[in-house]
C-alpha cells in the first residue's frame, strides 16, 4: 500500500512551460550508445519513463561536429537526420506521460574529435585532455558568435524532434564551465576575467536557446557547482554563490553537480555515501526560486524526502539508481519500496561508457538489452514447459538464476553449501568501501523469499549423488570460482614457480592471515577491485602492506569504474608501499622475486606472506561429474564456475538462462545497421 509520507514525491512541480509529473528526475547518463543505436536508446529511455521518472533526460548531445567523442556513445544534432533519430527517444518517453530533457553539449578541449578531425575548440588555448597530442585553439569572437549559433540551431531541433526541456551543459569540464572557470579562462576580452565575463557565455546560451525553442521547451541550465579543484577553479562557497545569484532567475531549472571530472560526479560508494553531494549543493535553492535537481545515488526513499523537506533539492534526481531499477519511482508509489533493487555504487555502468560500449549493470541484467534482446525489467515471460530445475549454488548467478526462473512460474529448488547466501559477494562486502554490494545478495534473497515456487536449501553442500538422487529435470551449477594459486594473471601467463606455499595466500585465504606477520606483499595481476581493497584492509589492520603491480598504476582497471586515482590516493594516504611496473618472477625462501616489465631489472621483497590476487579459476568439479551421471541436455553451468568474471557478468548469466530456458535458440543479437 501507498505511504502517505511519500506523497510530496509525486507532487507535480512546473518546469517553465512544462510540468513534471512528480519529482523523479532521471538526469542525464551515458549509456553507450549514442547515436549509432537509436532504437536502443528509445526503449532504454522509454523503460525509465515506464518505471514512473517524471523526467527522462538522454545522455551528452553534440551541437557540432567540432565536438565529437568518437568511439564514445554520444548522440548529435547536427542535422535534420540527427533530429529525426532522436524523435524516437523523444517518442518513447512521452508514450508514458514523462517529459524528455536533452542534454546539449560540446566538449571544447574535452572533446576527441576522432571521428570528424575538427580542431578542437577552447576559451584560451588549451592542451588536449588526457594523452591525446594535440592543442585545442582559443576561440575568436567569430568562434564565440559561430558556437552560440550551432547551440542555437541544435535547440531548434531538439524542440522539432520533441523534447520538453532543452539544456545548456555548462558541467564536467565541457567547453561552457571552461568559459566559467579561471582554471580554463584566461581571456583578456568581455568573456574573460571577472566572474561577470566570464559568466557572459552562459548566459547567452540561455538566452539564446529560449529563443530558439519559442516558448514551447523548457530551458534548463547544468552547472558544476565545484570543480573540487580548489580555489584555482570553481568552488561552491566561492565563484559559484556569484554565478548562481547572477543567473538565478533565468533558467527554468538547475541541475546542479560536482565535477571537474565525471568521477567526482559519479563518485562510487567505495568513495561517497548517497546523499553525498548535499553539501555542496544545498545554498543554490536559496538563491533562486526555479526548481533544483542534484543527484547523490538516492534509492532510500526517507533520504529523498529529507532532501525535499529541508529545501535542499525540488527534484530527486538520479542516474544510477534509474539504471539498477528503472522502476524504482512506481515501486515506492505502489507501496513496494522493498522491492526497489538498489544500486551498490559499483560503477560498472560507468565502465561500460569509458570502454565505449553499451551500458551494463550489476544489479539490473536487463539494462541496455531492452531493444537488443528485448528484455523488461519486470516482465518475464511463462514458462515454456513444467520442467522442474535445481539451481546449486547461492553466489550472484544462482540467486538470480533461480530469482528468474522462480518468476517464470518454475518450481525452482536452491541448494547453497554454506549457512549464508550470496557467494563471493559475502567476501567482497567485507571489503573496506564495499559493503553495499551486499546489495546484490539481500535483493535477490528477499525476492525470493516472496515466491512460494522456490525452495532454498541452505548448508546443502551438493555431490554429484546428491544431485542425482534429488531428481530434478534440469540443473544449473552455479558453484562459482576460486581465487588461483599458480600465478597465472593478466600479465603472467604461465605459471609461476612459489617455492613458499604455506606463506602464500589468496583472496580466499584471508582469514588465514597469521596476525603476527608484519609485511604482506599483495601481488594484484587482476587490476581490478580486490588487490586495492585487500591492501587498504590489511593496511587499518597494522600489517605493513607493499603492493605490488605489473601496471604502472594500482588497479588499473578501475579507471573504466572512474575510481582509480581516489584508490591510488588512499593507498598513499594511508602508507601502503607501492611498487609499479614489475611482474611476479617467484617467491622462495621469504623473498618475493619481481622483475621490471621494461628493463627485467630484479627487485626482491622479503615478506612474512604474501597474497597473490592473479585471477580465478571455476569450481567445476561438481559439474564435471555430472556429465557422466546426467541425461544429456538436463544439465548446464553459469556464471564463474563456467567463466569467473566480475558480479555484473555472473548476474547476467544467471538471468540469461532463466529468460532462455526452454525456449528456441534465439538469434543473434540484435544490432543497428547503418541503412543500406
Ligand atoms: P557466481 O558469482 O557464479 O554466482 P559464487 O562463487 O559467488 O559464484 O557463488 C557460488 C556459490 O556456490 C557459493 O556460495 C558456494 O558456497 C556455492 N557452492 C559451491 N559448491 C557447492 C556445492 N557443491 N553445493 C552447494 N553449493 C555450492
Ligand atoms: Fe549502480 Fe553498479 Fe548498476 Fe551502476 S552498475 S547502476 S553503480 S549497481
Amino acid at each position: 500500500m501507498f505511504n502517505p509520507r511519500y506523497a510530496r514525491l509525486f507532487e507535480t512541480v512546473k518546469i517553465g512551460p512544462k510540468t513534471a509529473p512528480n519529482r523523479f528526475y532521471q538526469t542525464p547518463h551515458a549509456s553507450g550508445m549514442g547515436w549509432r543505436a537509436p532504437k536502443a536508446s528509445a526503449a532504454l529511455r522509454g523503460i525509465k519513463a515506464e518505471g514512473g521518472w517524471g523526467v527522462v533526460a538522454t545522455e551528452y548531445c553534440s551541437i557540432h561536429p567540432s565536438s565529437d567523442d568518437f568511439p564514445f556513445g554520444y548522440l548529435s544534432l547536427w542535422d535534420e537526420d540527427d533530429a529525426r533519430a532522436l524523435s524516437r527517444i523523444a517518442d518513447a518517453i512521452h508514450a508514458h506521460g514523462s517529459l524528455a530533457a536533452i542534454e546539449l553539449w560540446h566538449g571544447g578541449f574535452h572533446a576527441n574529435n576522432r571521428l570528424t578531425r575538427e580542431p578542437l575548440l577552447s576559451p584560451s588555448g588549451q592542451r588536449a585532455h588526457f594523452i591525446q597530442p594535440m592543442s585545442a585553439r582559443a576561440m575568436d569572437k567569430e568562434d564565440i558568435a559561430e558556437f552560440r549559433r550551432w547551440q542555437s540551431e541544435a535547440a531548434v531541433r531538439a524542440r522539432r524532434a520533441g523534447f520538453d526541456i532543452v539544456y545548456v551543459y555548462a558541467g564536467h569540464d565541457y567547453l561552457p564551465l571552461q568559459f566559467l572557470s579561471r582554471r580554463t579562462n584566461r581571456r583578456s576580452d568581455e568573456y574573460g576575467g571577472n566572474i561577470e565575463n566570464r559568466t557572459r557565455l552562459i548566459r547567452e546560451m540561455i538566452e539564446d536557446t529560449r529563443e530558439a525553442v519559442k516558448g514551447d521547451c523548457a530551458v534548463a541550465l547544468r552547472l558544476a557547482v565545484d570543480e573540487l579543484h580548489g580555489p584555482s577553479g570553481i568552488t561552491h562557497d566561492g565563484d559559484a554563490q556569484d554565478i548562481v545569484a547572477t543567473l538565478a532567475e533565468l533558467p527554468d531549472l538547475w541541475d546542479v553537480n560536482v565535477a571537474g571530472a565525471l568521477g567526482n560526479d559519479s563518485k562510487s560508494a567505495r568513495f561517497s555515501d548517497e546523499g553525498f553531494q548535499e553539501s555542496y549543493v544545498a545554498f543554490v535553492k536559496k538563491l533562486t526560486t526555479k526548481p533544483v535537481v542534484g543527484v547523490g545515488r538516492f534509492t532510500s526513499p526517507d533520504m529523498m524526502m529529507s532532501q525535499l523537506r529541508r529545501g535542499v533539492l525540488d527534484f530527486i534526481g538520479a542516474a544510477r539508481p534509474s539504471i539498477a531499477d528503472p522502476f524504482l519511482p512506481l515501486k515506492i508509489r505502489e507501496g513496494r519500496e522493498d522491492e526497489v533493487r538498489e544500486c551498490i555504487g559499483c560503477n560498472i555502468c560507468r565502465a561500460a561508457n569509458n570502454e565505449a560500449v553499451p551500458i551494463r549493470c550489476t544489479q539490473n541484467p536487463t539494462m541496455g538489452e531492452e531493444w537488443r534482446r528485448g528484455w523488461h525489467p519486470e516482465i518475464i515471460a511463462p514458462k515454456a514447459s513444467d520442467k522442474s530445475v535445481l539451481v546449486v549454488g547461492g553466489g550472484p548467478a544462482g540467486l538470480e538464476c533461480a530469482l528468474a526462473l522462480g518468476r517464470r512460474g518454475h518450481q525452482v529448488s536452491l541448494a547453497e553449501g554454506s549457512r549464508e547466501l550470496g557467494g563471493r559477494v559475502l567476501f567482497e562486502a567485507r571489503l573496506p568501501g564495499l559493503a553495499s554490494w551486499i546489495r546484490v545478495r539481500d535483493w535477490r534473497q528477499h525476492m525470493i523469499g516472496k515466491l512460494a515456487n522456490i525452495a532454498v536449501y541452505r548448508e546443502s553442500a551438493m555431490t554429484a549423488d546428491d544431485v542425482v538422487d534429488f531428481g530434478a529435470d534440469h540443473v544449473v551449477i552455479a558453484t562459482g570460482g576460486s581465487w588461483r594459486r599458480d600465478g597465472i594473471g593478466g600479465v603472467s601467463e604461465e605459471p609461476i614457480v612459489l617455492a613458499d606455499d604455506e606463506m602464500i595466500l589468496t583472496p580466499d585465504e584471508v582469514d588465514r592471515l597469521p596476525k603476527a606477520a608484519t609485511s604482506v606483499v599483495i601481488y594484484d595481476d587482476d587490476h581490478y577491485a580486490v588487490g586495492s581493497a585487500l591492501a587498504e584492509m590489511l593496511q587499518a589492520k597494522g600489517h605493513k602492506v607493499t603492493y605490488v603491480t605489473p601496471a604502472p598504476v594500482v588497479s588499473s582497471w578501475t579507471q573504466m569504474t572512474d575510481e582509480q586515482g581516489f584508490i591510488q590516493a588512499r593507498l598513499m594516504t594511508m602508507g601502503v608501499s607501492l611498487i609499479l611496473s614489475h611482474r611476479l618472477v617467484g617467491c622462495v625462501g621469504g623473498q618475493a622475486q619481481f622483475a621490471c616489465v621494461h628493463t627485467g631489472r630484479p627487485k626482491d621483497v622479503a615478506c612474512d606472506a604474501f597474497m597473490l590476487v592473479t585471477g580465478r579459476v571455476p569450481k567445476d568439479t561438481l559439474y564435471q561429474e555430472l556429465l557422466s551421471h546426467l541425461p544429456a541436455g538436463t544439465l548446464s553451468r553459469i556464471g564463474d564456475c563456467l567463466a569467473p568474471s566480475h558480479i555484473a557478468d555472473a548476474v547476467f548469466a544467471g538471468h540469461r538462462f532463466a529468460r532462455e530456458f526452454g525456449e528456441p535458440k534465439s538469434a543473434a543479437l540484435r544490432r543497428e545497421r547503418p541503412e543500406p
